[in-house]
């Protein structure tokens, strides 16, 4: 028997940190892309199999809307899962996460999963921000943190395994 569960993932972070390289590289295979008008913002919707249920994601991506005032709060609202990303070799996009955290907690008002995304990974040479001081942020926070390259395809399919299995153990 398949059970069939969905929930709504929005990417937040500075402009240029890879949000959508990172939600294209996710969605080479599947791909099926939607614009709502109202907000200017685009989604995309995928599946991840967890055993014998299968986990719809809609996966908002924002275009152009990344000063946190532009960015309307009809963008995260009823999201289960937030991604947070920044760059790892622009410690100032990773200073603006706790700008985001703050954004969505006086947003939202029900529990999100808070996902921390450390990109660029393969960049290692130029990385600025150390991989304990996110680590110990995140958790922090109450977040999980994960590094990623979605230029060289690395980490990038675990991040939403990983958003899909806290998803099904929050709505058991
Ligand atoms: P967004 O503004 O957060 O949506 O960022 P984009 O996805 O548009 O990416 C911004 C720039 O970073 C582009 O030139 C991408 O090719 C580059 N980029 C994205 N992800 C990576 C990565 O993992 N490694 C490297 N080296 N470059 C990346
Ligand atoms: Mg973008």
């Amino acid at each position: 028997m398949e059970n069939v569960l969905s929930g709504k993932v929005v990417i937040l972070g500075d402009q240029g940190v890879g949000k959508t390289s990172l939600i294209l590289r996710y969605l080479e295979k599947e791909f099926d892309r939607h614009i709502s008008p109202t907000i200017g913002a685009s989604y995309f919707s995928c599946s991840v199999a967890i055993k014998n249920v299968i986990v719809k994601l809609q996966v908002w991506d924002t275009a152009g809307q990344e000063r946190f005032k532009a960015m309307t709060p009809m963008f995260y609202r009823n999201a289960n899962i937030a991604f947070l990303a920044f760059d790892i070799t622009r410690p100032e996009t990773f200073q603006n996460i706790q700008n985001w955290v703050t954004e969505l907690n006086g947003n939202i008002h029900t529990h999100v999963i808070m996902i921390i995304i450390g990109n660029k990974s393969d960049l290692s040479n130029d990385r600025k921000v150390p991989r304990e001081e996110a680590i110990r942020y995140s958790n922090g926070i109450g977040a999980t943190y994960y590094e990623c390259s979605s230029l060289k395809n690395l980490g990038v399919d675990r991040i939403f395994e990983s958003a899909a299995i806290k998803l099904l153990k929050h709505l058991d």
